[in-house]
């Protein structure tokens, strides 16, 4: 043979190999060179990375029609695509799966084929650049040898969609590398990057692309050696051991979820327990158990969830054309704003009046560089883009400014007097405001037009939703701008109309103001929070308080009160005080609970007892506020709402979004409850007209 046939420079190595004149049959390309040796090409059509479907493995079936009439002297699979390997399995497969048994079927014939592949007689080896992922890894771990491309990566993620690996991962992965290592991996959905893979024995070599062609002919030749497995595997064939390992692992899951809410991880601890060491049974048993989880409601509403991110980043698609951002305002947010749209590889210049907030503001970049493991050239790099501008001479050439000063309207307003004149007159202002109407704040523009909200949230390195507000001026274009700018920073924007509170504070005071009155009514606030946890929320209402701040509740209390048509929580006067005794919660060290570390600092709580009222209290508020603002249109639909709520405050994700919670407890049990704890606490609760159009 001549030539490289796996040069892979930005380009399909199949316009390069043998495999260039090779038919396609459906998203697999085969060739065998002059060596004998066959090289098979995963394509997947009309997609940018490969997924594994039904069609992929059909496909190798028939592949392997061919193989085993003539064997060739190896087999070496590898992606066509430049981005990857295989990004998982196509989960709009998962979508219409109901019934357990027909699932377990389809499994089934997978697992023939992988089966099939693997008792090849001729060697096989896989090579890996980018990310290998779910069936993707599955496919690499049914062959001989696994080389890995630098830059590639290894991971089983169907946890997060509360699955585990389902087509030979759970046991495939067990046999190749220390069993512990590979429950890690399984359970928390964490990827092994290239040295790490070495490290583990996922990859049995790691090569620059040049030379994985020659790798891949000694992998074939028997010159590239499997890692044995080591003390720990032998050990872990004893059930005795295992059944340690699993206890472990279980009080892990438990810390993270409890079993009731997110089943997977414990069914894999469960499976391996059982079975682990001997390859057939955990076969059995992984096809059993993951066509259980696939067909249950967790599984269903991540999935879901999933695809309700898809929609928001859809919502972010398109070119932004802003290149340069000028932040006013280095506080809390501006600071980690700036950071943000710096490491995301915008130009930003950042101003304050106070300079110590500017110098906090770069330590805190350095910080966000860090903690979302840029390398030292990329934090170098990210760190050169942000640059602190007292005098702000960077607003001219600014295609966007965002205003992050502090909640006071009139603030606000002088802020804008100031920089709207140095403006470039088509840039774009927005303001970061969390409760102040974005119609009103545009009254005193000059170009109201090119005006919008722009709600981050705290931290906005970890919440992926963003706010595009609008009011009823805004153009079209600008919406649509910074919901690109949202895409191209890699948040998720959700497009709502100007309302007290937006969406998302509109429809989070409520549940944070109930535990505020459920605390005067002097329930202890660790029961409070643990019902809502019960529930799923990240975090209770009484710790979220204090992590937004006493101060900016109290804020965006007062600014809702009056533009709603229902009554709200009296605020006691407790609350105004604790806050101007500087007890405003995480960022003070104290409000409703200390702080240390960063932690809300909890003990035995004092209060026992049923919880579910408090439970409905808190939650049912929040999913009525919703609903008033679909009757609103302040959201464009449920689904919005539900991505919005789980991506700006981590709402139960395996309950699928607070409209979906609403549709599957049944509308009119909500309407009921609300109506019955209306007559018990008052108007606050009595339920929204809307609810009359959600069946
Ligand atoms: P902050 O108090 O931490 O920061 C405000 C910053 O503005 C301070 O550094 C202050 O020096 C600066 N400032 C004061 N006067 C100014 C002026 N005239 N020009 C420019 N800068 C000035 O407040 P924050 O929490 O970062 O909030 C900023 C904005 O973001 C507010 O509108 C707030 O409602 C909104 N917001 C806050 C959160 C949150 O959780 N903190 C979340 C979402 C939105």
């Amino acid at each position: 043979m001549t030539g490289p046939v796996l040069t892979h420079l930005g380009e399909s190595w199949l316009e390069l190999g043998p495999t260039r004149t090779a038919e396609r049959d459906g998203p697999w390309r085969a060739a065998r060179d002059a060596q004998g040796v066959l090289w098979l090409a995963l394509d997947v059509a009309g997609s940018e990375a490969n997924t594994i479907s039904r069609e992929v493995l059909e496909g190798l079936d028939r592949q392997l029609d061919a193989i085993e009439q003539d064997l060739p002297k190896g087999v070496v699979i590898r992606s066509a695509k430049p981005g990857g390997f295989a990004a998982g399995a196509d989960i709009s497969m998962f979508r219409d799966l109901d019934d357990a048994e027909d699932v377990a079927q389809m499994l089934t014939r997978g697992h023939a084929v992988m089966d099939r592949f693997e008792a090849l007689t001729c060697p096989t080896v896989c090579i890996v650049h980018g990310p290998a992922l779910g069936g993707g890894f599955e496919i690499a771990l049914a062959c001989d040898r696994i080389i890995a491309v630098d830059g590639a990566s290894f991971g089983f993620p169907e946890v997060n969609l509360g699955l585990h690996p389902g087509l030979g991962g759970t046991f495939r992965l067990t046999d190749r590398i220390d069993a512990i290592e590979a429950m890690t991996l399984m359970l928390t959905g964490k990827t092994a990057h290239t040295r790490k893979a070495r490290a583990l024995g996922i990859a049995d070599a790691v090569v620059e692309e040049r030379h994985v062609e020659a790798a891949a002919r000694a992998a074939i030749a028997g010159d590239l050696e499997q890692d044995g497995p080591g003390l720990t595997d032998r050990a872990m064939a004893l059930s005795a051991a295992r059944s340690l390992a699993a206890r472990k692992m279980r009080a892990t899951a438990e810390d993270r979820a409890p079993k009731d809410h997110y089943p997977a991880p414990y069914a894999l601890v469960d499976l391996w327990e059982a079975h682990g060491g001997d390859r057939k049974a955990m076969q059995e048993a992984e096809v059993a158990s993951f066509a259980k989880l696939v067909t249950g409601e967790t599984s269903r509403n991540l999935v879901r969830v999933f695809f309700l991110q898809q929609a928001l980043k859809k919502d972010g698609g398109g070119v932004d054309g802003i290149a340069h951002i000028h932040v006013v305002g280095a506080g809390t947010m501006g600071g980690e704003i700036a950071a943000w749209c710096a490491m995301k590889g915008k130009r930003v210049t950042l101003s304050d009046p106070d300079t110590d907030a500017l110098g906090r503001a770069i330590r805190q970049a350095s910080a966000i560089c860090k903690a979302q493991h840029l390398s030292g050239i990329e934090t170098r790099n990210a760190l050169d883009r942000l640059m602190p501008d007292p005098q702000q001479l960077g607003v001219p050439a600014a295609d966007l400014v965002i205003e992050a000063g502090p909640e006071d309207a009139d603030i606000k307003a002088a802020i804008y007097a100031g920089i709207e004149p140095l403006m470039n007159p088509t840039a774009t202002l927005a303001t970061n405001s969390s409760s102040l109407s974005v119609a009103a704040l545009a009254k005193s523009l000059k170009r109201p037009r090119r005006f919008a909200g722009l709600h981050f949230f705290n931290p906005v390195s970890k919440m992926q939703l963003v706010e595009v507000v609008t009011h009823p001026d805004t153009f079209g274009t600008v919406t649509d701008q910074l919901a690109a700018f949202c895409g191209a920073i890699g948040r998720l924007p959700a497009r709502v109309h100007d309302y007290p509170g937006y969406l998302v504070n509109r429809a989070l005071t409520p549940y944070l103001l109930e535990a505020i009155q459920l605390i005067e009514e002097g329930h202890d606030k660790q029961v409070i929070d643990t019902a809502t946890e019960a529930f799923g929320m990240p975090m209770g209402p009484v710790e979220l308080a204090d992590q937004v701040g006493l101060d900016i509740c109290l804020h965006v209390a007062e600014s809702l009160k009056s533009g709603l048509d229902k009554p709200m929580v009296d605020i006691p006067d407790w609350l105004s005080q604790m806050v101007e005794n500087g007890d405003t919660g995480k960022k003070s060290g104290k409000g409703f609970y200390e702080w240390t570390d960063g932690k809300a600092q909890k003990s035995a709580a004092s209060e026992t007892g049923a919880t579910d009222d408090i439970a409905d209290r808190l939650i049912l508020p929040m999913l009525d506020a919703c609903v008033e603002c679909l009757r609103k249109d302040i959201a464009r639909d449920s689904d919005q709402v539900d991505g919005a709520m789980i991506f700006a405050t981590g709402f139960a994700p395996f309950r699928g979004g607070p409209m979906h919670y609403a549709g599957s407890r049944g509308i009119d049990e909500i309407v009921a409850r609300l109506e019955e704890l209306s007559e018990a606490h008052g108007e606050r609760f009595r339920p929204d007209p809307g609810w009359q159009d959600m069946g």
